[in-house]
């Protein structure tokens, strides 16, 4: 019988298809949450369908995956950007972005909460993004991602003494996902120029966001909590030449 189940938000593609690949290689049964079907298959995959900007419809589909059985492990990768200038922004925007990125978090933690407070065991990741330190047009997004990180803290507080850890991820560019082609094509002159501004030189991949992922998601990684993990190539850090 498989030890660890997990949720993959936004499972189907991008970083979230990288993470849901590294822990079924892991032996995790893996149910995607996302609006669309993945396009891979694997018979540890499975999917169910769902706005996660809808509360009601989150919470309906968190109850229907634990009635498949206890969920050990959260990930709560699903997200998007609504760029816009300050101007611009719509508080219908930060409602939608908070409801995905913070209350669909919520939700999917408190369904899986019981079973893994009387297993004594839990992993949650939340995927941030380095837009929280501050992007151009990111009101919204910065925003929320940010209120992840602090949301994982007082999580890790909570949840230390039942075994459960909390960490997050926040990747930086990375280039083979759809968000990024969304604001700029990774062959573009752009795109290169931003390449060659992160010190180590490269985008990102997914599978870089998945290797830290995996790390927090480890049994072992017991003693790691309310930790954010940059995997941005080391764009996070002062890029102050001197
Ligand atoms: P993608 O656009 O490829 O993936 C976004 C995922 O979120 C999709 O699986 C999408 O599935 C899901 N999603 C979006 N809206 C909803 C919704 N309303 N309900 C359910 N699922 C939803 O981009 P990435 O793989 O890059 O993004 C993954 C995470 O990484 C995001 O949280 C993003 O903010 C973060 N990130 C990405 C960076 C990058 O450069 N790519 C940089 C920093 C952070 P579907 O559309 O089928 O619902």
């Amino acid at each position: 019988m498989t030890k660890f189940r997990s949720i993959v938000t936004g499972g189907n593609t991008g970083i979230g298809a990288a993470i849901a690949q590294k822990l079924i290689s892991r032996g995790h049964e893996v149910v995607c949450l996302s609006r669309r079907r993945p396009e891979w298959n694997d018979h540890k995959l499975s999917f169910v369908e769902v706005d996660l900007t809808d509360a009601a419809a989150t919470k309906q589909a968190a109850q229907n995956v634990l009635a498949g059985g206890p969920i050990t492990h959260i990930i709560h990768n699903a997200g998007i950007i609504r760029a816009k200038p300050l101007e611009d922004v719509q508080l219908d925007d930060l409602a939608a972005l908070t409801q995905l990125h913070l209350g669909a978090a919520i939700e999917l933690a408190q369904t899986a909460l019981p079973g893994m407070k009387q297993a004594r065991f839990g992993r949650i990741v939340l995927i941030s993004s380095r837009a929280a330190m501050g992007l151009q047009t990111r009101t919204v997004y910065s925003a929320t991602k940010a209120g992840m990180i602090g949301m994982a803290r007082t999580w890790a507080l909570e949840l230390a003494p039942h075994g459960i850890t909390v960490n997050v991820v926040s990747p930086g560019p990375i280039g083979d996902t759809e968000m990024f082609e969304s604001v700029m094509s990774p062959e573009s002159e752009r795109a290169k120029a931003l390449a060659r501004s992160i010190p180590v030189g490269r985008l990102g991949r997914s599978a870089d966001v998945a290797r830290a992922v995996d790390f927090f998601c480890d049994e072992a990684a017991d003693f790691v909590t309310g930790q954010t993990l940059l995997v941005c190539g080391g764009a996070s850090v002062s890029a102050l030449s001197m």
